[in-house]
């Protein structure tokens, strides 16, 4: 008789071991403590932010203001990104969650196909309309056109892109499921490398000609 609770803890054991890989290892670590504001500064290096002293934390660690306000899209693609995550609003570290707002001109502002490696994304669209999509892993395009108030979910670590398709500046937030999301732009990320990726790599992997490679690489090397 004694077997079966050695079994029943052998099962608990399996079972919360598939869940730490299968469940919460998709996720940012649970946080150990209420509070553990990233202390910036600090030359520890660990997997996210040392805590800053506990004595020291105020409200203001936890606060950022100015999301109301739009950012400058004067720029290539008509878009740019105003982040609340962890570099921005130290209260967040260890809670596995940020925010960010996304203003597009018009007309055709565009946030170009990226990923996110640590976050799904879920966005509500503030202002105008946006045509959306992500692309599974098995060359899959999910694509919609959302208008002022829909909700739409990109899976983490699928490639996606939004584009502004109306007549007015977009305006969308997202919030992501980490406290430090990353983005890989795709376009940026292999033709902006530095040092660059060699020419002929890409030139293999597009199907195209190594010198139209370096015309890309030159003109992604500055922006
Ligand atoms: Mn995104």
């Amino acid at each position: 008789m004694k077997s079966f609770p050695a079994l029943a803890l052998a099962v608990l054991v399996i079972l919360s071991y598939a869940n730490s890989i299968f469940v919460l290892g998709a996720v940012d670590p649970d946080p150990l403590q209420d509070i553990c504001v990233a202390d910036l500064k600090s030359e520890v290096i660990v997997n996210g932010f040392p805590c800053k002293d506990a004595m020291m934390v105020t409200a203001d660690d936890f606060l950022l203001k100015g999301l109301d306000k739009p950012g400058d899209t004067s720029n290539m693609l008509g878009f740019v990104v105003t982040p609340a995550s962890v570099m921005q609003l130290p209260g967040l570290n260890t809670l596995g969650i940020s925010l960010v707002r996304l203003d597009f001109a018009t007309p055709l502002g565009l946030n170009p196909p990226h990923t996110h490696p640590r976050a799904t994304e879920i966005l509500v669209v503030i202002e105008a309309t946006l045509l959306v999509g992500f692309i599974t892993t098995n060359n899959t395009l999910i694509s919609t056109k959302l208008e002022k108030g829909d909700v739409f979910v990109f899976p983490k670590g699928l490639v996606h892109f939004q584009q502004n398709i109306g007549s007015v500046n977009a305006v969308a937030i997202s919030a992501l499921s980490s406290q430090n999301p990353g983005t890989q732009q795709v376009a940026q990320t292999l033709f902006g490398a530095s040092p660059p990726v060699d020419a002929y790599v890409l030139a293999k992997a597009f199907q195209i000609d190594a010198k139209l490679v370096q015309l890309l690489q030159n003109k992604f090397k500055f922006s």
